[in-house]
């Protein structure tokens, strides 16, 4: 066929990349024939009255037909095809009563050649979003005219075109998120059951596997070939299935759920505890069609078990020993201690005028050295005490502790010439004797750490908010180095010379021990020189509160 001359092209619509994406978009082109399709064009042939018709969808550089009656190819060439021209106006059928006549087409070989085209009429099909895709067209080789019915009709059928390709596209597009979404859902399922950790097997009513998932497989070193679709009875022999399987799953299938702990032999394994579970599984109508088993390795959280176990075992023992060790400490040790006191006193005080002051001087260092002796051994009992200890709760009223510390330090507050203030103070929860200890350690510290010739003066007061309660022990003593104020809570730590102040340097340890029973803290501040601020801090909701957070502490 000789060349399309210039005239006969049409010039591309404005929106030619946007309708061609909605073509491909569409999935319509070199798509099977359809009856549907078929029908419309055998209506425009009818209705025209013309032996050719078609429906026509005008790609790139081609003319596909979707339908066609009496038409032999599939495609034609872009160029010269009249539907091209006729999608230019989308609104509009596209008339050619006679080619010859028109400029567009009397060059064009289909005019001047075989099928020599007289007559064409082209109804566009537009969608929804205005973009027109292709025609429907009637064309003849008789010159021929359509009056207003025809042209109606044949827009009517454009329109019927373009429902149909977008409802389809639209079914595609359903079916595909749906299977998208089935498929995604297999997925998690597979994933739920091969991924977990479990043993997990489905056993039918007639004791055949039917699914086993990985992990089963790995646990028993099998081929998922050697397991599904085969009878338990061939992968274990019949009397351990007869003994020790069968009725699980015989109560299970009975819609019973089956599950205690069992030890089994895994090839590389060994032997392991496992939970063992067996669930009846139900189809859509409840009708139970097998067993679930499910096998849980509980091994390793045996083997903690049994460390726990001998944990506590020791740890009763060592309670037991350390429970000894105090006893004998308080009397044991006691006992000769207080016989050197006694004595060194008795000797000296009877013997005192008939020794020399060398003599009086080395009984004083025995007398002196032996109290101080009964001291630390106080102190050390009461701080071994504390490791065994356990608080029960109950309400402490702190005022009625400081009075009965202010008693008992009666002596120390007469003979330095001192005083204790009290603010008022809460009713906390704790174990009194423990915290009668942490204040009268405090207050002791007040009256003692003092400069020579000043009287001391200790103030308790107590601030609270929701969560904790803050006794503070403030004193107007000689105060603490700051690059000290955390090491003072250490064991036998003392910061000054026995001869200026006497004590053993565990006071504070045991009044860090007895603030962490009570789920608390302590902590100091000091101003060295002018005195220093102990602060207890204990959880006003007892016990699941644990430490005191950092911004409440100084
Ligand atoms: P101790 O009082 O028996 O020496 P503690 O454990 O009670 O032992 O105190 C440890 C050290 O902390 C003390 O030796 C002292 O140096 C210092 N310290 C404790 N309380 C005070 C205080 N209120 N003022 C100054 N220093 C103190």
């Amino acid at each position: 066929m000789s060349p399309v001359p210039d005239a006969a092209i049409a010039t591309r619509p404005a929106n030619e990349a946007e309708r061609l994406a909605a073509l491909t978009h569409l999935e319509i082109l070199d798509s099977l024939p359809q009856q549907a399709f078929d029908d419309i064009t055998a209506l425009a042939s009818a209705l025209c009255g013309t032996p050719i018709a078609r429906i026509s969808l005008v790609d790139a550089d081609r003319v596909w037909f979707k339908s066609r009656v009496g038409f032999a190819y599939s495609q034609v060439g872009r160029e010269g095809a009249f539907c091209a021209h006729a999608i230019l106006d989308p609104d509009r059928v596209m008339v050619v009563e006679d080619a010859r006549l028109d400029a567009r087409f009397a060059g064009n070989p289909l005019v001047t050649q075989s099928p020599a085209v007289r007559f064409y009429a082209g109804a566009p099909v537009v969608t929804a979003g205005g973009l027109a895709l292709g025609t429907v067209c009637a064309i003849d080789t008789v010159p021929r005219s359509l009056n207003p019915t025809q042209l109606a009709a044949m827009q009517a059928l454009a329109r019927l075109v373009v429902n149909l390709i977008e409802r389809e596209q639209h079914l595609r597009e359903e079916a595909r998120s749906a299977s998208e979404l089935a498929q995604r859902r297999n997925q998690y399922l597979v994933a739920v059951a091969t991924e977990a950790l479990d043993l997990k097997a489905f056993v039918d009513r007639d004791y055949v596997y039917r699914y086993v998932n990985q992990i089963y497989l790995d646990y028993w070193q099998l081929g998922r070939g050697a397991v599904e679709g085969r009878p338990i009875t061939e992968i274990m022999d019949a009397e351990t299935f007869g003994d020790l399987v069968k009725p699980h799953l015989d109560a299970a299938l009975a819609g019973q759920v089956v599950c205690f702990e069992a030890t089994l032999n895994f090839p590389l394994r060994g032997t392991t505890h496992v939970e063992l579970t067996y669930l009846p599984a139900r189809d859509a109508t409840g009708t139970i069609i097998g067993a679930v088993v499910r096998v849980h390795d509980i091994q390793k959280l045996k083997e903690r078990e049994q460390v726990l176990r001998s944990t506590v075992a020791l740890l009763e023992s060592k309670a037991l020993s350390q429970q000894k060790f105090i006893h004998m400490v308080s009397h044991d040790l006691r006992e000769p201690l207080n016989s050197i006191v006694n004595f060194s006193s008795v000797l000296a005080d009877e013997l005192g005028p008939d020794l020399s002051a060398q003599a009086r001087r080395y009984l004083d260092f025995v007398r002196s050295g032996g109290e101080r002796m009964k001291l630390l051994l106080d102190d050390l009992i009461g701080f071994v005490r504390l490791e065994i200890h356990a608080i029960e709760p109950r309400p402490v009223d702190m005022t009625r502790i400081t009075q009965l510390v202010r008693d008992d330090l009666a002596l120390a507050i007469s003979r330095t010439g001192g005083r204790v203030e009290c603010g008022s103070l809460p009713v906390v929860q704790g174990d009194e004797s423990l915290l009668r200890i942490v204040v009268q350690n405090l207050v002791a510290n007040g009256l003692k750490f003092v400069r020579p010739g000043t009287a001391p003066v200790v103030r308790i007061s107590c601030s609270s908010n929701q969560l904790w309660h803050e006794i503070s022990v403030r004193d107007e003593g000689i105060g603490i180095p700051l690059s000290q104020l955390e090491n003072i809570f250490d064991m036998f730590k003392r910061l000054n010379s026995r001869k200026e102040y006497d004590g053993t340097g565990l006071g504070l340890s045991i009044c860090r021990r007895i603030a962490e029973l009570h789920a608390g803290r302590i902590s100091a501040t000091s101003a060295p020189g002018l005195g220093s601020c102990f602060s207890l801090y204990l959880p006003v909701m007892q016990p699941h509160q644990t430490t005191a957070p950092a911004h409440a502490l100084h």
